[in-house]
């Protein structure tokens, strides 16, 4: 099956055959005829399976197609809430991705910084807006921002939402929203109380469920490394050196922290190079060719940067810093075992990562085993004063200032 089967538009078509997609995934062929008919979905499915795509391109294609609004005046057709700022950020780039060729006027709103670029976008007009609950409702307070022309919501990750507290937050947002409206519920599980919470926002909703990926989790070896924020980069030279590794996806955090390992690598011989956000699309892509063609053995990437990369025969991914999203974890492995080849995944944890290796572990429903035998062991009672406090001065929130400048320049 094709996009083109599913009946999408010319100008989304090509706007994903640029993003590399051939075929729809299973959620896409399931949901995207249904929204496209205008139904209430209730979507069992976790991120990484395609899920952003197969609610944004309906949405997006019904809102080109609708004649009946007056483009001029900008008003939020189409509000997105979700848990993070992290997966708000990634449903908008990929909304700005799907909708490059269409004249439609997207952005994220999120807590944790100053709300001015912010406002200040909402003020230029807005189509479709993608939100964590906590500052929708604060803009909304202000004045800034009214659903009253809403008429496609989404919520995603509610199992999150619910879990992080945000349950009156998404009741208060949906008594705002118009009755006349179409209505897209996510979940990863689907609890009695999601259920509940789905009954008050859909109307008669479709419904599909798509199996987690856990399945990519089982294919892939996996191990854990205990080791100290310091002790990493150290660590990963080993590593690399001992398994003779011939391509290894290295997972950071930080635009930073990516360029540091990196630099290091490079110093210890490794043919590596960096691909994040900051780099330019040029850079990205010969990076990328060099890695795919074995020229380059070890990209390091941020997780954003990291999308779309489609390496045949990567063995290794590593995780130089645990994501505090599971869902990413399950991402990134799944990046090596595709198809029946089986990888290997290994996680460097420092202290302050043990409680996303919680989350992971419960997510993938699995303990990861630990590896002790090492030369950088860290029992849990040490922690680099050096680099911490290096962090505190900044460059730890650095990747969150840079973030929030993208999307200023994206937007403006
Ligand atoms: P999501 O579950 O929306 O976070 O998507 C998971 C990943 O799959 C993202 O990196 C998307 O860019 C990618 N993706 C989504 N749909 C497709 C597709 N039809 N073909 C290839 N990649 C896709």
């Amino acid at each position: 099956m094709t996009f083109q089967d599913l009946g999408i538009i010319d100008p989304i078509l090509k706007a994903l055959r640029a993003q590399g997609y051939e075929q729809p995934t299973p959620i896409q062929q399931q949901a995207i005829p249904k929204l496209l008919k205008g139904k209430d979905l209730l979507g069992c499915a976790q991120t990484g399976t395609g899920k952003t795509a197969a609610f944004s391109i309906p949405i997006l294609q019904q809102m080109h197609l609708d004649q009946d609004w007056d483009r001029r005046r900008r008003e939020i057709k189409c509000l997105i809430v979700a848990p993070t700022r992290e997966l708000a950020i990634q449903i908008d780039e990929s909304i700005s991705a799907y909708g490059q060729f269409l004249d439609l006027r997207n952005t994220v709103i999120f807590g944790g910084v100053k709300q001015g670029a912010q406002t200040r976008a909402l003020k230029k007009g807005i189509d479709i807006l993608t939100a964590t609950p906590g500052r929708l409702l604060d803009l909304m307070g202000q004045g800034y921002i009214s659903l009253k022309h809403v008429q496609f919501a989404v919520l995603d990750e509610a199992d999150h939402m619910l879990d992080m507290g945000f349950i009156h937050d998404i009741k208060k947002v949906v008594k705002q929203l118009p009755a006349k409206r179409q209505s897209l519920f996510f979940s990863a599980t689907m609890s009695p109380e999601i259920l509940k919470l789905s009954s008050g926002i859909l109307g008669h909703p479709e419904r599909i469920t798509i199996k987690p990926e856990q399945a990519t989790a089982d294919r892939v070896e996996q191990n854990v490394y205990f080791v100290t924020k310091n002790d990493k980069r150290k660590l990963l030279v080993h590593l690399l050196k001992e398994n003779e590794v011939d391509s290894a996806l290295v997972f950071s955090r930080t635009k930073h922290g990516a360029n540091r390992i990196a630099k290091q690598l490079d110093k210890a011989g490794f043919n590596a190079a960096a691909i994040h956000g900051n780099k330019s699309q040029g850079a990205r892509q010969k990076s990328l060719q060099q890695f795919k063609d074995g020229s380059l053995k070890v990209l390091v990437a941020t997780d954003i940067a990291a999308r779309g990369i489609d390496v045949d025969e990567l063995s290794y991914v590593v995780n130089f810093d645990l994501p505090n999203v599971p869902e990413t974890y399950v991402h990134r492995i799944g990046r090596t075992g595709r198809a029946d080849a089986s990888g290997i995944a290994l996680s460097f944890c420092d202290t302050e990562e043990r409680a996303y290796l919680k989350d992971i572990q419960k997510l993938i429903g699995q303990q990861i085993p630990v590896v002790k035998e090492h030369p950088f062991p860290d029992d849990g009672t040490t922690e680099a004063p050096r680099e911490q406090s290096r962090q505190r001065s900044g460059n730890g929130g650095n990747n969150r200032n840079s973030r929030n400048n993208n999307n200023r320049r994206r937007r403006s």
